[in-house]
């Protein structure tokens, strides 16, 4: 897997120790416990029953695949690569089926990941960007404690200076995590805010520099036109910045949050997503859909409330803790 800090922090922390993977495989494995249960129950049935691979039973699969967040567009991609394969080559039962199943799904999270540029000079500056609600501040702050783990440090940016509740918020991730946070009243200017932390950020020679951005305002285009005057703002700074643009999406919300993404991808440049709410929802199949509708990694997974209930997303583990 390529890290989302890429060599340097392979560098940094090397190959996890079997335990700590362990420890990770388990985590996902119960974040996507409600997900397996709805999407891989009948798959696995299914595979049981399938003896010969044929059109029918490549029907069921899709009706299967059609009731899960995959969404339709991703399902029928899916099911046309099947179809090829055992047009070339007999599928040879439920089992094969199967790996083939998990080889497609693998297949699709894993094309969007690109290899994550690291500036030359730090700071690195990520935005991170979605509508109220989705869990932003929160992710701002695990991710904060996160690279803090990673043996990067960190410099907080309240820039979603439209609500107080998310200064003060932040300011209590931040002391958990043990970083800085630069902030400015409500109603302030979050460009103003911004470039206070980058120039800190750059004096100081701080690593990361993560940007909690404003969800809502009065009208979406004053909110997208604050986030374009942000990153003119970022720019003008730190060249390349921003290097991450993170899209903060609910995955309870489905199918209804890929519409949402769509909106933010064209305005706001967004380059990953960060999935939230994963634990105790069954529609974590919408991280499939994500990558293959909108052609974007998902970085990172929520998977509950705490600090240390963000997981770097990893597509093997992801998809093996789906289908077993
Ligand atoms: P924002 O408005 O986008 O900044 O959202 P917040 O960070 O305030 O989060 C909204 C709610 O979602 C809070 O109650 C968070 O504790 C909760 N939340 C955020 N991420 C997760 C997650 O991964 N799992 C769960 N279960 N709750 C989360």
């Amino acid at each position: 897997m390529i890290s989302f800090f890429g060599k340097k922090n392979n560098e940094a922390k090397p190959a996890a120790e079997p335990e700590e993977k362990q420890g990770f495989f388990s985590r996902m494995r119960d974040a996507v416990t409600r997900t397996r249960e709805s999407f891989s129950t009948r798959i696995n049935d299914l595979v049981a029953m399938t003896r010969e691979v044929d059109e029918s039973a490549l029907e069921d699969l899709e009706a299967a695949l059609l009731t899960s967040d995959i969404g339709v567009q991703t399902t029928t991609e899916i099911l046309d690569a099947l179809r090829e394969r055992a047009k070339r080559q007999a599928i040879d039962g439920g089992a094969e089926l199967k790996q083939l199943l998990k080889e497609q799904l693998l297949a699709i999270l894993e094309a969007p990941i690109t290899q994550q540029a690291i500036p030359a000079e730090p700071p690195r500056v990520t935005f991170l960007v979605g509508v109220n609600g989705t869990g932003k501040t929160t992710t701002s702050g695990k991710l904060a404690a996160w690279l803090r783990d990673q043996n990067r440090s960190v410099l907080l940016c309240a820039a979603d200076t439209f609500r107080a509740a998310a200064i003060e918020q932040l300011e209590v991730w931040a002391a958990r995590s043990g970083v800085e946070m630069i902030k400015t009243r409500q109603g302030g200017d979050p460009a103003a805010v911004l470039y206070d932390a980058a120039s800190a950020a750059k004096a100081r020679k701080v690593d990361e520099v993560l940007v909690d951005t404003a969800g809502r305002l009065h009208t979406k285009s004053g909110l997208m036109d604050e986030l374009e005057k942000m990153r003119r703002t970022a720019a003008k700074l730190v060249p390349g910045a921003p290097h991450e643009v993170l899209l903060v999406l609910d995955a309870t919300t489905g199918q209804n949050g890929l519409q949402q993404a769509r909106q933010f991808t064209q305005a706001a440049g967004v380059t990953g997503i960060v999935l939230t709410k994963l634990d105790g929802t069954a529609k974590g199949g919408i991280a499939v859909a994500i990558a293959r509708e909108l052609k974007l990694p998902v970085r990172f997974v929520g998977v509950g409330e705490q600090m240390g209930d963000l997981l770097e997303f990893d597509p093997a583990a992801f998809v093996d803790a789906l289908l077993g």
